[in-house]
């Protein structure tokens, strides 16, 4: 049996516990309690646009940080190029989230007047 979430091979993880019981096993395979929990909020698992142009933002600056190291082999990074390598992605990312509020929020101000 599959994860409804993310396809990992469904377990019978906290089975001992009331909300675990066998019968919510079956009508909900999932793999972990963190699958459980984002199915029940599915709308966490597919990116919306706004998350997929940030992604892409990411996208981009990871490959940009590994232009300017100019060492493709991942596994001859020190630990301190790999933190660079994931702060330079999660940042891209975040940035890109910030920027389109600020301009969603921009849009917005036109339309109820207010100062942008
Ligand atoms: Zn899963």
């Amino acid at each position: 049996m599959r994860c409804r979430t993310c396809d990992r091979s469904a377990r019978h993880w906290d089975w001992f516990r009331r909300e675990r019981a066998l019968r919510m096993h079956w009508t909900v395979p999932t793999c972990s309690r963190v699958c459980l929990e984002v199915r029940r909020q599915r709308g966490v698992v597919d990116p919306n646009e706004f998350e997929l142009a940030a992604m892409r933002r990411a996208g981009d600056a990871a490959g940009e940080f590994i232009d300017a190291l100019g060492r493709t082999d991942m596994a001859r990074w020190t630990p301190a190029e790999w933190v660079s390598f994931v702060e330079t992605i999660c940042g891209a990312y975040v940035d890109a989230l910030i920027d389109q509020q600020v301009a969603v929020n921009a849009a917005a101000a036109k339309v109820q007047g207010l100062p942008g």
